[in-house]
């Protein structure tokens, strides 16, 4: 069986850097750095970085000193504040990409946009794009589109792991409803990436691989645009849940994995492939 990966692999820069700034804060300030929410959505890397000593907590309430370490999806403004407010040290590793989305909303309120975030409202990177627009209008589907008030410019910001086929058809459903649209496309460059090498790859086989926690929209929208295609689509987190019947009789598979993932655990599954293509065990 032929192997087909993907360029774009492992952690993309934004992951990276947070990783690398929690695993430097960690050493330096061993037990007292906690974040909110896990690091990444990879639970063999939450597993190491908690080994290292690394906190897990789910409010500033439960912080009661050391650092508070805000990964890659931000936090929204207000937790910033209440930290400073409780004399916690704020480490910020919002990665660039998130932290353009927030700039690109409040730019486009103060020009007197009516701000429409597009994304999954319960999703953390989306409640803090919020934050920075208090009355802004979240939607994750053109279907809602028909509820919104009326407004004359809206302004559209998305959050940056969204589907870019999904976010173009709300646009255009919103310029049939709205005098003027102003779209910001926020997806991140290594969002786009993936999506546009999943599509690809995901036509010159006929299985395709996605890595990745189970609870990461970009990994899940991947395995989605695969399994569109025709693809047999499998979302794993790691090769254990490998199974030899999924490569039998496949000449080509493909093997991609989300932002979060890293690029060893990628090497491993693609191992794992080899593997059971060969001899089913
Ligand atoms: S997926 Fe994009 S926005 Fe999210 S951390 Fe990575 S580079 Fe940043």
């Amino acid at each position: 069986m032929i192997i087909k990966r993907a360029k774009t692999q492992g952690f993309c820069f934004g992951v990276a850097i947070t990783v690398k700034k929690a695993e430097e804060a960690i050493e330096r300030e061993g037990a007292e750095v906690t974040t909110l929410g896990h690091v990444v959505h990879n639970p063999q890397m939450v597993a190491q970085l908690e080994a290292k000593g690394l906190r897990n907590a789910q409010s500033v309430d439960e912080i009661e000193r050391g650092t508070m370490f805000v990964r890659a999806h931000g936090l929204p403004v207000e937790t910033f504040e209440k930290a400073r407010a409780k004399g916690l040290t704020v480490l910020d590793a919002t990665c660039p990409m998130v932290t353009k989305i927030h700039v690109q909303a409040e730019k486009l309120r103060d020009e007197g946009y009516k701000i429409v975030v597009v994304g999954d409202p319960h999703h953390p990177e989306v409640k803090g794009t919020l934050s920075h627009v208090p009355g802004a209008w979240c939607i994750s589907s053109a279907d809602e589109i028909d509820a919104l008030p009326r407004a004359s410019r809206v302004g559209v910001v998305v959050q940056s792991t969204w589907n870019g086929k999904g976010f173009a058809e709300i646009v255009r459903r919103l310029t049939e409803k709205y005098y003027e649209v102003r779209a910001v496309n926020t997806i991140c460059t290594d969002t786009k990436n993936r999506q546009s090498e999943v599509d690809g790859l995901s036509r010159e086989v006929d299985v395709m691989v996605v890595v990745g926690g189970k609870t990461s929209a970009n990994t899940r929208h991947l395995a989605e645009l695969a399994a569109m295609n025709g693809a047999r689509a499998y979302h794993i987190e790691g090769p254990a849940e490998l199974e030899a019947a999924w490569f039998a009789g496949v000449e080509v598979a493909g093997l991609m994995s989300g932002a979060s993932t890293p690029g060893w655990l990628v090497d491993q599954v693609a191992d794992r492939m080899d593997v059971l293509a060969s001899d089913g065990r």
